[in-house]
């Protein structure tokens, strides 16, 4: 089982399906070469990919191209099942957050011949994850400025602003195809900026008032 806290209270949770955004950030998906979509594109890392800060990312040895993202991850603190947008965010616990490693290579080779992602994306080690804190101690979700860097130097540098799919509209989205429970926790994208690590690196990713975390790579 995988905990995580709510900060500051004696709230636990336990992680359940880790649900993920592609695309949503416009810049992110022009620098892969995607479109940009009209719904969100979904996928999932399972819990067992979750690791916490100061853990370290271990790429398999199936792939030669390892990327890190950056992203606001919400996690969820009451059953949601067709949730209206209105109410979507009375379903959020509170935010943290997450790096979602990703195979590029395995990816792009799997993209290719129409074939699902999850052993690029949800292999063990694939998701660097906070702590949360409570929903409402960040004043708005949709204004924070988001970095990554690797051994000292920025990568990504982003805002919550420039989301294409807001997190009311991507709770509400999500739950009219998959009900949401407590603990499950939500992905939200990644801005502009992805690139490789390898072994010997230390990335640090930070959301302002969310968190901070420091993760090497073997
Ligand atoms: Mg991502």
């Amino acid at each position: 089982m995988v905990i995580r806290k709510l900060t500051g209270t004696n709230q636990q949770f336990t992680i359940g399906k880790i649900v993920c955004l592609a695309r949503n950030y416009a810049e992110h998906a022009r620098e892969l070469g995607n479109e940009t979509p009209a719904a969100p594109v979904l996928f999932m890392k399972p819990a067992s990919s979750v690791i916490g800060d100061g853990d370290t990312v271990r790429i398999p040895d199936y792939s030669q191209e390892c990327h890190y993202e950056v992203e606001l991850a919400v996690l969820i603190g009451l059953q949601a099942c067709k949730v209206a947008e209105d109410r979507a965010l009375e379903h959020v616990a509170g935010y943290g957050v997450a790096i979602d490693m990703t195979l590029r290579d395995v990816q792009n080779q799997l993209k290719a011949k129409g074939l699902p992602w999850e052993i690029a994306k949800g292999f063990d080690t694939s998701c660097p994850l906070s702590d949360f804190v409570p929903a409402g101690q960040v004043p708005d979700s949709q204004n924070l400025k988001l970095t990554l860097s690797v051994n000292g130097e920025m990568r990504q540098d982003g805002c919550t602003s420039d989301m294409i799919h807001n997190v009311t509209r991507i709770v509400s989205h999500i739950s009219g195809i998959f009900t949401l429970e407590p603990g499950d926790v939500i992905l939200t994208g990644t801005p502009a900026g992805v690139g490789q690590v390898r072994g010997g690196d230390v990335m640090e990713a930070g959301i302002e008032s969310v968190g901070r975390i420091t993760i090497p790579v073997q």
